[in-house]
């Protein structure tokens, strides 16, 4: 992967983003998201964040080295802290856990108005996000699914709206969990990804029948033996 060449990952990340938006991009590494869409003429600016000091420099030095300086400002810090509000209109965070995704977005909620998309790839946990847009008057516009390398990823699109509307005709806990337009769908890589997750779920619950019985795993079983069923009626 390079500026020119994006993972299919990250290609459908910045697939997303509005044409002419002004983009930060948080969770940067080297900066490839930005310059990309920088070069393409999609947006005119972006800003780079990083929190670590390695991949800030690679990103620098990315951004330096496509002579992209006056388009693209890198800078160092944690999540959203490295925007003003109202600089940018779209964001993207991808390639971080969904539980990371939605802290970053809960410490930096200030930063969101005058946002009017996230484009958000979490890499596991997109339930967390799905949750955090709920709670917080986003509305998932859109969702994809795909396979790179032998790895699944989910990207989720969201704009400030109405956080239910698309789980309107749905079991909410099971939007959440699978994705209200990905449950609709039912792509072939949506049901090899929990095809996948059903049978791991079962493999543990078969060793915590084995394993010694107390509260702890009492409750472990309910839980695993809530989400089989539900992926049960997912993958109908
Ligand atoms: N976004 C790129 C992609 O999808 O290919 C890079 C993903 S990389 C696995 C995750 C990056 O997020 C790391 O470079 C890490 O330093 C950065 N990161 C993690 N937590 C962050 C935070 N709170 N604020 C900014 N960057 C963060």
């Amino acid at each position: 992967m390079n500026t020119e060449k994006l993972s299919d990952r990250l290609e459908a990340v910045a697939n997303n983003i509005p044409k002419a938006a002004r983009l930060a991009d948080i969770g940067s590494d080297h900066a490839y998201l930005p310059c990309h869409v920088v070069i393409k003429g999609t947006v005119p600016m972006a800003i780079a964040g990083e929190v670590a000091e390695g991949p800030f420099q690679s990103a620098l030095e990315q951004v330096q080295e496509e002579n992209l300086t006056d388009k693209i400002f890198v800078r160092k810090g944690d999540g959203l802290e490295v925007i003003e509000a109202g600089e940018v209109d779209c964001i993207t965070i991808a390639g971080m856990g969904g539980t990371l995704i939605s802290t970053i977005l809960e410490k930096g909620k200030l930063k969101l108005q005058g946002v009017s998309r996230l484009v958000l790839q979490p890499n596991v946990g997109s339930f967390a996000v799905r949750r955090w847009l709920i709670d917080n008057g986003w509305e998932l516009v859109k969702e994809e699914i795909l396979e790179e390398d032998r790895k699944i990823y989910e990207v989720l699109v969201a704009e400030q709206g109405e956080p239910l509307k698309p789980y309107q005709d749905l079991d909410v806990e099971l939007g959440i969990l699978f994705g209200p337009f990905l449950l609709k769908e039912k792509t072939a890589v949506f049901k090899e990804k929990w095809s996948a997750e059903k049978r791991n779920w079962e493999r543990i619950l078969k060793q915590l029948d084995e394993a010694v019985q107390n509260d702890e795993t009492e409750s472990k079983r309910q839980e695993l033996k809530t989400k089989l069923k539900m992926a049960e009626e997912a993958l109908q």
